[in-house]
């Protein structure tokens, strides 16, 4: 299997040429065509495992430039894993000038409420500022498509889950969901039950 034959567009292979992504790894062989079709998904799987990608690929290529709000969140433990998923995405979506916007602690509110009020297609942060923007009315839900929870067991170890919890709930619900975890533990088994339609799992 190569990229070529994904149903993604041209700006997106193109893109994946650029950053010399030649054979999808695993994970994005058992992730991308599943979640292109819009499919809840549980995914066991480390990092370096290419997992980034896995939803990186299928968001960028969901997303519609045209649409002024947000359509993809993505919540991450760390601002670290923040600002890499934004770059990772943005490489990934330049040809089709995506614009990704990571939101996290510890960086004045401000300027990110002053990127949010530009043209956004993906927003990704940690819980706490996630949530910050969203009872401030600076992060608009009304459109998002996609949920992806990236090292979701970490969110538990952080004691950041019930945050998480609270940002679900205030999403539409027709919306794809994607959950990312090294490990799967009943507290997160369960969050996913309960907010997910009938959720694939894979395990890498
Ligand atoms: P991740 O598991 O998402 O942190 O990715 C691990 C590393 O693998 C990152 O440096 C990615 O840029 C790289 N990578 C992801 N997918 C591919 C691919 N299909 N081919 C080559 N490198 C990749």
């Amino acid at each position: 299997v190569s990229f070529a034959d994904y149903h993604v567009s041209e700006e997106i292979k193109r893109a994946l040429t650029v950053l010399k992504y030649k054979t999808p790894t695993e994970v994005q062989r058992e992730v991308i065509p599943l979640a292109l079709e819009n499919q809840d998904l549980l995914v066991k799987a480390q990092t370096g495992s290419g997992k980034t990608a896995s939803f990186g690929i299928p968001v960028s290529e969901m997303v519609v430039w045209e649409e002024k709000k947000p359509q993809a969140l993505i919540l991450t433990p760390t601002r670290e894993l923040a600002v890499q998923v934004r770059e990772d995405i943005t490489n990934i979506g330049r040809f089709k000038r995506i614009k990704a916007v990571a939101v996290y602690g510890k960086e004045p509110f401000k300027k990110q409420k002053d990127e949010l009020q530009q043209k956004t297609h993906v927003v990704v942060g940690t819980p706490g500022r996630v949530m910050d923007h969203i009872e401030r009315e600076t992060l608009d839900l009304e459109q998002i498509k996609y949920l992806i929870i990236d090292e979701a067991d970490e969110m538990l170890n952080k004691g950041f889950i019930d945050e998480v919890e609270a940002i679900i709930k205030k999403l539409p619900s027709n919306r794809t969901t994607m959950v990312f975890s090294a490990t799967f533990p009943k507290d997160i088994e369960d969050l996913c039950l309960k907010y997910m339609k009938d959720p694939t799992r894979i395990e890498i």
